[in-house]
């Protein structure tokens, strides 16, 4: 069952079925990947069909954003188990593979990030097995598919950014085998330490995004896509755009 959201269906699952799911994937070895989606990415999605079917053909979509859940809410199909975060998912994800030595390999963003995350998460989650790492400024994508490969992770975390990550998975899922990728942002810079979530407060008040144009700026321009989204949603709503 999914939510549609101008044309993106959403999984209404709970961060505790979310994880349930991946580790159903992760144990029957099958290969699935999961994106999360934020506002901006659906907005995206409207003009860009092949990205629609990229985020539509993911096993898990998980809700991203506060504006998701909105959305969701303001259409009248409201997803009832709330928001999930990648990178929440992520955490709790790891959480679960350091019990059962799990492991994971950490691609994307700047040369050294992706170390530094992987000697943070080491401290995080004792147990959990770093497979490898990659920073996100590659060429050679079937050379690095073989390098994901002999590392024989579980789970794979491709941090690109969107939706560049989205586009990488639906390309090169094929000749990968790992169970399950993940397109999950810029989660790597914040478990690396190097960017800083908002404070909680922010958080649970669902103002994370605010945060972030308040600390870069320079998002600014793309963050317009979230009141449009909104205006758009609403608009659907009472039957004006389609
Ligand atoms: N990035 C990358 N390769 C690229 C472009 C971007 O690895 O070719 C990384 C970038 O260094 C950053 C992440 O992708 O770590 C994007 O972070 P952002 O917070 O902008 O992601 P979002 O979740 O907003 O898409």
């Amino acid at each position: 069952m999914r939510v549609n959201i101008l044309g993106v269906g959403f999984n209404d699952i709970s961060m505790e079925q979310a994880i349930q799911n991946a580790l159903e994937i992760i144990s029957k070895r099958e290969k699935a990947y999961c994106v999360t989606p934020n506002p901006e990415i659906v907005w995206l999605c409207r003009k860009n069909e092949a990205l629609r079917d990229i985020i539509n053909n993911a096993d898990l979509v998980l809700p991203d954003g506060i504006g998701i859940i909105l959305g969701a809410k303001i259409l009248g199909t409201p997803l009832h188990s709330g928001r999930v975060p990648g990178i929440d998912f992520a955490s709790a994800l790891f959480a679960v593979l350091a019990k059962t030595k799990g492991s994971v390999f950490l691609l994307g963003a700047k040369p050294g990030v992706a170390d530094k995350a992987g000697a943070e998460l080491t401290l995080m989650y004792p147990g959990l097995a770093i497979a490898g790492v990659s920073d996100g400024y590659f060429t050679d994508s079937v050379a690095l598919a073989a390098k994901i490969n002999a590392a024989n992770p579980d789970f794979l975390m491709v941090c690109l950014g969107a939706p560049k990550q989205e586009l990488w998975i639906s390309e090169n899922i094929s000749r990968l085998n790992v169970p399950l990728c993940a397109g999950l942002g810029g989660s790597l810079d914040v478990f690396a330490g190097n960017v800083k979530r908002a404070p909680v407060f922010f958080q649970k008040l669902g103002l994370e995004w605010l945060y972030r144009i308040i600390k870069e700026p320079q998002r600014l321009k793309r963050s317009l896509s979230l009141p449009l989204f909104v205006l758009f949603v609403m608009l659907r709503r009472v039957g004006i755009a389609r």
